[in-house]
This record gives structure tokens, C-alpha cells and sequence, in this order.
């Protein structure tokens, strides 16, 4: 058993620290060293979650307000924002949050807090019914039966295409082909127009900030067709230097490949002038929207990006769909990737003829209960509004830097001048186990690792980081509980030694 946690005394004893070193002129470079409260203290935290003093959550909370008070009176001794940053902004999408079922339970007794959003997306309650409604009332194969389920299904697909198409403004439902997601979208423009447009000495350009998603087909692709793989480069802030990319273009230059959001750094590239640029040269573009899609409104006509790819399961739909919108004439002149059912005109054992684009591009069956998740997923973003999303989640983001920047010794990775959905960041002398440990006990949900994109974390330095990623239904009170465990993990694992 241990002793009741005795806040005041913990604080009062940090704060005489504090006081200590800094009246002495010493450099308060380090955390203080622990005393025996506050020793007990975080003991009983780490087992508030099983022990007999539940109330300890709510009693550490006071406490970590007190040392974030003491904390913002250290100006001088640690880079913290002025106070006028803590007022939280209002949180005009919270009322979706009961739309989400799951995030209504508890995690190790907490309640769940999701930041786990650029990895996947908690699911509405009507995609989850809409997926569950096709099983139960409409499910059949499509395009291939008269009969009135199959019909039933097949409308109900189609409708779905219409409905991406309008969702991203792309002229038509011609330009949307399903895959299973961005991953597999990308492996299938690299396999079918790079296989015809790419040639030896051309070049292909990635940014510095991609998923690997976007990297190793492009790799892949290059090894095989003896062409060139080349880095579009970034500054410290995480920014793409636009100079360098111009002048990396030329007219070897045959295909850009690009995030429109970095999936680990956050970082909104400026894709309008980048597209414009590599048009300008006669390269084309392929727009990995896997981490714009959830978080902004898409119009791939005004974007003029040649290919635009994404995920169901990163928009509040199901996993196992995605999509790839490609302009018409180059979707047309690509040659079929996987052959088998539902792409035919006419099969003979000497000579087959394909479909037309888009069928041309799905063989076999597709995921349709997931198609149909996906436009439920769609439904309930546009019954929202992009728009809305977009401004709610920005004055969050701008919350959880101006919070996270609180903590002595964490690290934001970058400052990118547009930072969307996810924000990564480190703890000097804490582990990112430690750190997962703690969060996860406090019902955090936050990724750790190099988030499958190894050659931007290089960049900064970094092999792995922790990543709180952001959705609509996220709270600033969630912020400030995050804000609340990193200050207690930071200080406990510093006194610990860890
Ligand atoms: N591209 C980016 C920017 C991503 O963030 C991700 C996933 O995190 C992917 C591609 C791959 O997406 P998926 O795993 O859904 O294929």
C-alpha cells in the first residue's frame, strides 16, 4: 500500500527547489532532484489506475496545474508562451463526439482520448451502421447479377463514385477508381503509368517529408527503368525550399510525387505552386492525399494535380478502400494493372479485350460493404462541412503548440509555417517507452516510432518521435489533459532518472 499522495507537499517542495537553484544563479538546465514525497507521489500515480485511491487522477490534475503555474512564473529559466496562450479555444465540433461510439469507453479505467488519428480514424456511428445495414438488407456481388440484391448493391456502389467525385471536385465518377488504400493507390499508378512513362535517365522527385508509401514504389520503379530518384529538400522548419525544388525540375524531370500533408511532421505543402511548377516543365503529378483528406476541403480540379490518392479508414470511414482519382485522358491511355473478373469487354483463350476506365483498374471483387462505408463517411464530412472542420482543427493545432511548448524539455519536431493534424515532439531524458507507458495509463492513445517515414524523421535528427495526431472530434480539454500526463511523466521519469 502506499502513502496518499500529499500534492501540496510535493509542489511546495519543487517549488523550494526551484527557488534554490535559481536564487543560487545555477542554470535550472535539469529537472530538481526528487525528494521522498515526490517520490510516493508518482509511485501512487503510476498506480492510480488499479490502486485504492482513485481520486488520485483528480488530485494530480490540481497538482499539475500548481506546477504548471510555478512553471509560468520561470520564465526566465524555461521557454514558456505567454499565458494568453493557455486560454483554450472554443470547441464548436464537440458535439460530434457522441457520434463515435468508441469514444465513450474507458481505457485502463480512463476515458479514451484519441491522438492516434494519422495512423486511423475512429468511425462515426452511421458508417458503422451503413456497413452493417449492406449485410444485413442489400449484400450481393455487383455488376454481375440481374437479380434484385445484386442490382440493389450495384446502384448502391455506383453512387458511391459519384459521391468521391463530388467530394473532391473532380469532373466526374470517371476519374475515381477504388483501391484498397493510398498505399496500394500509389503501387498502382507507379505499376501502370510509371511503367509507361518513366524511362532510363528520367527523373522522378519525392520531398524529404514522405511516407514511405510514397517513396518505395518511386525507388522500386527507378531501380527497374535505370531512372532517377531524386530528394526535393526541406529547412529546419520542416518547409519545403522552393527554390531548391525549381531548380531541381527540368525537363528530365518526368513525374513529381508529393504528400499534400506529411503524415509525421504536419507540414501543409505548398502543392498549387508545386504543381504549377512541374506542369511548367511537362512533369506530372501524383498527390498523396492519405493526411489532407480528413482535415481539408479537396478540389483536385483547381489543384490540377494528375493523380490525387487517399484512404477510407483516415476519414472517418472503414479500412480496406481507398481511392484514386486520375484526369480522364491519363486514366484512359493506362494500361490494365490486375486482370481477372469485372474488368472485361470479351475473354478469349488467344486474344481479351478490357473494360473502359474505371472498371478497367478493379479486377476481382471489390470491397463493397467498405465502398459503402466510405460514402457514409463522405456524407457525414460534408453534413459537417470541410470548411468547418478545417477552422476548428486549426485553432486546435495552434492549442496543443502553444500547450506542449509549456512542458520543460519537450521537443516539438519542426515549425512548419501550416501545421495540420499531427505534431510531433520528444522529452529530453524521458524514453518514448516510458512516455507511451504513461500516456496509455492516462487513456492517451499517441503513437511512437518513426511513423513510416524514416528519411524525414533523418532529417531532424530523429529516429523515432512521439506523434499527437488530431481529428474533428478532439477537444482542447483533451489537450490539456495530454499536456497535464507529459508534465507528470516528464518530471517523474527526470526525478527517476530515466
Ligand atoms: N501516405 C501517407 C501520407 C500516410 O500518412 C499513409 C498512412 O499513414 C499512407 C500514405 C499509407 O496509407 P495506407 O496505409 O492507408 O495505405
Amino acid at each position: 500500500m502506499h502513502e496518499r499522495i500529499d500534492e501540496a507537499t510535493f509542489v511546495q517542495s519543487m517549488a523550494q527547489t526551484l527557488m534554490r537553484e535559481l536564487a543560487s544563479g545555477a542554470a535550472v538546465s535539469s529537472i530538481p532532484p526528487i525528494t521522498d514525497a515526490a517520490r510516493d507521489a508518482h509511485h501512487a500515480s503510476q498506480n492510480s489506475v488499479t490502486t485504492p485511491f482513485p481520486e488520485a487522477a483528480t488530485g494530480w490534475a490540481e497538482t499539475d496545474a500548481a506546477i504548471h503555474r510555478l512553471l509560468s512564473q520561470l520564465t526566465f529559466a524555461y521557454p514558456i508562451s505567454a499565458p494568453t496562450h493557455l486560454h483554450a479555444p472554443a470547441a464548436p465540433l464537440a458535439g460530434y463526439r457522441r457520434d463515435f461510439p468508441i469514444l465513450q469507453r474507458h481505457v485502463h479505467g480512463k476515458p479514451l482520448i484519441w491522438f492516434d488519428n494519422a495512423a486511423t480514424s475512429q468511425k462515426p456511428q452511421a458508417v458503422i451502421d451503413a456497413i452493417s445495414n449492406f449485410y444485413t438488407h442489400h449484400n450481393a456481388n455487383i455488376h454481375r447479377g440481374n437479380h434484385h440484391l445484386s442490382q440493389q448493391a450495384s446502384a448502391m456502389f455506383d453512387a458511391v463514385r459519384d459521391r468521391v467525385a463530388t467530394f473532391i471536385q473532380a469532373p466526374s465518377a470517371a476519374n475515381i477508381v477504388f483501391v484498397r488504400g493510398t498505399t496500394e493507390g500509389i503501387n498502382f499508378i507507379a505499376n501502370t503509368f510509371g511503367e509507361c512513362q518513366i524511362h532510363a535517365g528520367d527523373e522522378v522527385l519525392v520531398s524529404q517529408l514522405e511516407h514511405h508509401s510514397n517513396i518505395l514504389p518511386w525507388q522500386k520503379l527507378c531501380q527497374q527503368k535505370n531512372a532517377i530518384l531524386r530528394v526535393i529538400p526541406i529547412d529546419q522548419q520542416g518547409d519545403i525550399l522552393l527554390e531548391d525544388y525549381q531548380a531541381l525540375l527540368s525537363k528530365k524531370t518526368k513525374l513529381v510525387a508529393i504528400s499534400h500533408v506529411s503524415n509525421v511532421i504536419g507540414t501543409l505543402l505548398p502543392v498549387q505552386e508545386m504543381i504549377a511548377l512541374a506542369h511548367h516543365q511537362g512533369a506530372y503529378v501524383v498527390l498523396d492525399g492519405a493526411q489532407s483528406i480528413p482535415h481539408l476541403p479537396i478540389n483536385v480540379t483547381a489543384l490540377d494535380c494528375d493523380f490525387f490518392v487517399f484512404s477510407g479508414h483516415k476519414m472517418y470511414g472503414p479500412t480496406g478502400v481507398g481511392v484514386v482519382y486520375g484526369k480522364q485522358h491519363l486514366l484512359e491511355s493506362l494500361p490494365p494493372w490486375q486482370v481477372g473478373g469485372g474488368m472485361i469487354q470479351h475473354v478469349t483463350f488467344t486474344e481479351s479485350r478490357y473494360a473502359q476506365s474505371p472498371q478497367r483498374f478493379e479486377a476481382g471483387t471489390a470491397s463493397i460493404a467498405d465502398v459503402i462505408g466510405l460514402g457514409a463517411a463522405i456524407d457525414y464530412l460534408q453534413s459537417i462541412g470541410m470548411a468547418t472542420i478545417q477552422h476548428a482543427e486549426q485553432q486546435l493545432m495552434a492549442y496543443a503548440v502553444a500547450q506542449l511548448e509549456q512542458v520543460p524539455k519537450l521537443r516539438l519536431i519542426a515549425a512548419p509555417r501550416h501545421r495540420i493534424g499531427a505534431l510531433p515532439f520528444i522529452i529530453e531524458g524521458v524514453t518514448l517507452e516510458d512516455l507511451a507507458r504513461h500516456l496509455d495509463q492516462a487513456g492517451i492513445a499517441l503513437r511512437i516510432g518513426h511513423h513510416c517515414a524514416q528519411p524525414a524523421l533523418a532529417f531532424f535528427n530523429q529516429q523515432r518521435v512521439a506523434r499527437a495526431s488530431f481529428g474533428l472530434y478532439n477537444t482542447p480539454a483533451e489537450i490539456d489533459q495530454l499536456t497535464r500526463v507529459l508534465l507528470r511523466c516528464n518530471y517523474s521519469d527526470g526525478y527517476s532518472g530515466k
